[in-house]
C-alpha cells in the first residue's frame, strides 16, 4: 500500500514537472531573472491581486527602485502612487518599512532564514517561506490558496475548507515535498547569495533555457500555477489537467465543489475599499498630491461613507488631513 503511495506521488511529480516546464507563465520575476529582493516585491504585490496584473507595476517598480536601499530612501507619498491600482495600499508602505530593516540591518540583502525573513515588517509565513523556496531555493512547503486547494483534491479527494491553514494540510504539504538534488541549487544564478540573480543585457528578457531550479522549488511553483490557471475553484479544467489521473477529487465525482468559501465573496461597487479607492487614485493624479474638499466630495456622496474612508486611510498613514478638509499624500 505504502509502495503504491509512494508511485503515485512520484507520477503526480513527474506530470507536474513536465506541465510546468510546458506550461509555466513567463513571468519576469521567475527563472532566475531578479534578485531575491524582487521576488519578494513580486510576492507582496501578488497577494489578493493576479500575477498578470502585478507584472507591469512590478516592472515600474523594479527600475525605480531595484533594491531595499532605494526603496527605503523613497517617499511614502511617491511609493502611494506607484502602488497605482494594485489594491490594499498598505502594503506598499509595509513594503517601505520592511525595506528599511533589510537595508538598515542586513546591508542590503534579504536574509536567509525563514525566521529572520517572517521577522521583517509586512513579511508572514507564506512570503517567507516563497522567498525561501522561490529565490533562496531552500526546500521548504509554501502553502497558499491555490497550493491547499490542488493538494486536497488530488490526494485526499475533498475541497479545502478555507480559513488558517491546519497542521493537517501543513503536513500533507510536507509529506508530498520532493527531496532536492542539492547540485541544483549550486547551478542556479548569480544572485546575491541566493538562488536568482540578475542575467544582465539582452538575456533579462528572455527564459534561459538552461535554467534548473531545486525540484521542491518547481513543485511548489507547478501547484500554485495549477491552482490558479487549472485548477480554479469554481471550475476546475479537469480535461486538460496533467493530473487528472491521478486525481481523488475527480474519481469521486468533484463533491461539494466550491463549497469552501467560508468567506462569501464581497461585492466591489459601493464598499468602503472602492471610495478608498478613488480617493487615492484622486490624490495620486491631483497636481502636488494634494485635494481640496471640494475635489474629495466629488468622489462620494455618502458623506458619512466618505468621512470613514478618510479617517480609516489617516489611520492607515496613507494620508494627511488639513485643516481646511483638504487631502494629501504623507510626506
Ligand atoms: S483533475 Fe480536476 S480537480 Fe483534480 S487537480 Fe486536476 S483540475 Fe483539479
Amino acid at each position: 500500500m505504502e509502495d503504491n503511495r509512494a508511485e503515485s506521488v512520484e507520477q503526480i511529480r513527474l506530470r507536474l514537472f513536465s506541465w510546468w516546464e510546458r506550461n509555466a507563465r513567463d513571468l519576469p520575476w521567475r527563472f532566475g531573472r531578479t534578485t531575491p529582493w524582487g521576488v519578494l516585491v513580486s510576492e507582496v504585490m501578488s497577494q489578493q491581486t493576479q500575477m498578470s496584473r502585478v507584472v507591469p507595476y512590478w516592472t515600474d517598480w523594479m527600475e525605480t527602485w531595484p533594491d531595499a536601499a532605494s526603496l527605503a530612501g523613497a517617499g511614502k507619498a511617491e511609493v502611494i502612487t506607484a502602488w497605482g491600482r494594485l489594491g490594499y495600499p498598505r502594503r506598499a508602505l509595509r513594503l517601505r518599512e520592511c525595506a528599511k530593516v533589510v537595508s538598515g540591518e542586513y546591508d542590503d540583502r534579504l536574509p536567509r532564514t525563514y525566521q529572520e525573513l517572517v521577522d521583517l515588517p509586512g513579511i508572514g509565513d507564506y512570503t517567507a517561506s516563497a522567498v525561501m523556496s522561490f529565490a533562496h531555493g531552500e526546500r521548504i512547503a509554501v502553502i497558499d490558496t491555490n497550493i491547499r486547494r490542488v493538494l486536497s483534491r488530488v490526494f485526499l479527494g475533498i475541497e479545502s475548507l478555507g480559513g488558517s491553514t491546519t497542521s493537517a494540510e501543513r503536513e500533507l504539504a510536507r509529506s508530498v515535498l520532493p527531496e532536492d538534488d542539492p547540485q541544483a541549487r549550486s547551478s542556479g544564478g548569480t544572485g546575491d547569495g541566493g538562488l536568482v540573480g540578475r542575467l544582465g543585457g539582452a538575456d533579462e528578457q528572455a527564459r534561459p533555457t538552461a535554467w534548473r531550479e531545486p525540484a521542491s522549488a518547481e513543485w511548489n511553483q507547478g501547484l500554485m500555477e495549477l491552482g490558479a490557471t487549472v485548477c480554479t475553484a469554481r471550475k476546475p479544467a479537469c480535461r486538460i489537467c496533467p493530473l487528472a489521473d491521478h486525481c481523488r477529487f475527480l474519481e469521486a465525482g468533484l463533491p461539494d465543489l466550491g463549497m469552501k468559501r467560508t468567506r462569501p465573496r464581497q461585492r466591489f461597487a459601493g464598499t468602503n475599499r472602492q471610495v478608498r479607492g478613488k480617493i487615492l487614485q484622486a490624490l495620486r493624479q491631483s497636481e502636488k498630491g494634494r485635494i481640496s474638499r471640494v475635489r474629495v466630495e466629488e468622489v462620494c456622496q455618502d458623506r458619512i461613507q466618505l468621512d470613514l474612508c478618510i479617517a480609516s486611510l489617516d489611520e492607515d498613514g496613507l494620508l494627511v488631513i488639513g485643516k481646511d478638509g483638504s487631502l494629501k499624500l504623507p510626506e
